[in-house]
């Protein structure tokens, strides 16, 4: 018979039963039992303190909505646009009046939305100020991690654990959050056809995400990590929650200018040929062209709202580093400024940065790479030298020194 000391004092779990067994003064606690009075310590104390979310949904017109993003995101004015609207849409759809007296009423559906674009061009960005602006949980999820229920990676639920931590475990605030599904076309499945063996990864994960993108009610394992019978599940309804998936989608140009030929084919006479910008074919991206990509028609069509950002241009690249209101350039003027240090830039200095980013294709993300390199031995050095005010303008040549020792070119894409 086992001992009173190897059984958990709270559940009763026999110590071979669980993972860990905790020993205080005159009981034990295993595992799931701490799990547990964790999750009612943290329904608790967010019950009852004040919330990280407001409770009520502020609609913003999509003007509006635009107008803050250009705060933000540089460029990208047709995505802004159709995201805004898209968004101002689901917002309204959530606080449409429901009621008895309102039977013959219109069913809004969701606007799930899709952007294709490079990586680094802003998707995630995007989406993550919209989020702020609405005030409501945002997380961001790697489709790439996802695998079907019961096979190695992690299950979809997995994303909506995310939502709930992000929101302190406030249920009513995640179910109108905003979920970002990152690099969605990596689980394209592989050719046109439905896939003969089981593709857990690919078609397996479009399959198990269906459901939540069109809203059901979702068992949420409140810690994360696998499903086990003792956890105790928190319910979601994904109804409200507005799902925003992107990908890069390379190779899907070849697809989009294999349709826009042969719609004009047929159509019209060589010389009558629509013109089409071969720059960005991504511009004309239309569903049809996702399910060619490998998505399938079921979750093209849970994700009606396709758009589509440009690539960065050099132009926007110096846009990026001086102008949003969270810019680079701000962040380190500020940084400088609370050691009273006033920090200036020769203009020429953001054309160099730009084109050092350009010739070792980082995008914007490397921005930050190469501004970091410059100004560090700045501000490991300056902060000590005095407590006066002081003052630092870069210049070109002060740039060259300083990437000429930090070995920038470590940093280049092959
Ligand atoms: P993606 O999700 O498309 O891969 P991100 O949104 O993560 O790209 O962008 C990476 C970083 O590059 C952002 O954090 C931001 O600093 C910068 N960035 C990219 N595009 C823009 C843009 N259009 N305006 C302002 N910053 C941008």
């Amino acid at each position: 018979m086992a001992k009173s000391t190897d059984k958990c004092s709270f559940c009763g779990r026999d110590k071979r039963d669980v993972n860990i067994m905790i020993t205080g003064i005159s009981a034990h606690i295993c595992d799931y039992c701490v799990m547990e009075a964790n999750e009612i310590i943290n329904y608790e104390s967010t019950g009852s303190k004040s919330k990280k979310y407001p409770s009520r949904l502020e609609l913003v017109k999509p003007v509006e909505i635009k107008k803050y993003l250009d705060q933000y995101v540089i460029g990208q004015d047709e995505a802004k646009k159709v995201i805004a609207v898209a968004v101002y849409n689901h917002y309204k759809r959530i606080l449409q009046p429901k009621g008895k007296d309102k039977p013959e009423d219109v069913e809004i559906e969701k606007s799930n939305i899709i952007i294709t674009g490079e990586t680094g061009t802003g998707k995630t960005l995007l989406a993550r100020t919209i989020a702020r602006l609405l005030k409501v949980p945002f997380c961001i999820a790697d489709a790439t991690v996802l695998t079907e229920a019961g096979y190695v990676g992690e299950d979809v639920e997995n994303i909506l654990t995310r939502l709930l931590q992000v929101a302190d475990y406030d249920v009513k605030a995640a179910e109108r959050g905003i979920v970002f599904i990152d690099e969605i076309d990596k689980i394209a499945r592989k050719n046109d056809n439905p896939s003969i063996t089981r593709d857990v990864s690919g078609e397996g994960v479009q399959q198990a995400l269906l459901k939540m993108l069109e809203g059901t009610i979702v068992n949420v394992p409140p810690q994360g990590g696998r499903k086990h019978p003792e956890q105790k599940m928190i319910q979601i309804n994904t109804q409200n929650i507005l799902f925003i998936t992107g990908g890069a989608f390379d190779g899907i140009e070849k697809i989009i200018a294999s349709r826009l030929q042969t719609n004009v084919i047929g159509f019209k006479k060589e010389q009558e040929r629509t013109e089409f910008n071969k720059g960005n074919l991504l511009q004309y991206v239309a569903p049809q062209d996702l399910k060619r990509y490998g998505l399938i028609p079921e979750l093209v069509g849970r994700l009606p709202i396709v758009t589509f950002l440009n690539p960065l241009e050099r132009d926007v690249l110096i846009r990026i580093l001086t102008e949003p209101k969270n810019s680079l350039v701000k962040q380190y003027e500020r940084l400088f400024e609370m050691d009273n240090i006033t920090l200036t830039f020769d203009p020429s200095v953001f054309d160099f940065i730009v084109d050092k980013a350009i010739e070792f294709k980082l995008g914007a993300r490397g921005l930050r790479s190469i501004l970091e390199a410059i100004m560090t031995d700045a501000m490991f050095e300056m902060p000590s030298e005095s407590t006066q005010d002081q003052e630092l303008h870069v210049t070109l040549e002060y740039v060259k020194s300083k990437l000429e020792r930090s070995g920038i070119s470590r940093l280049k894409v092959a």
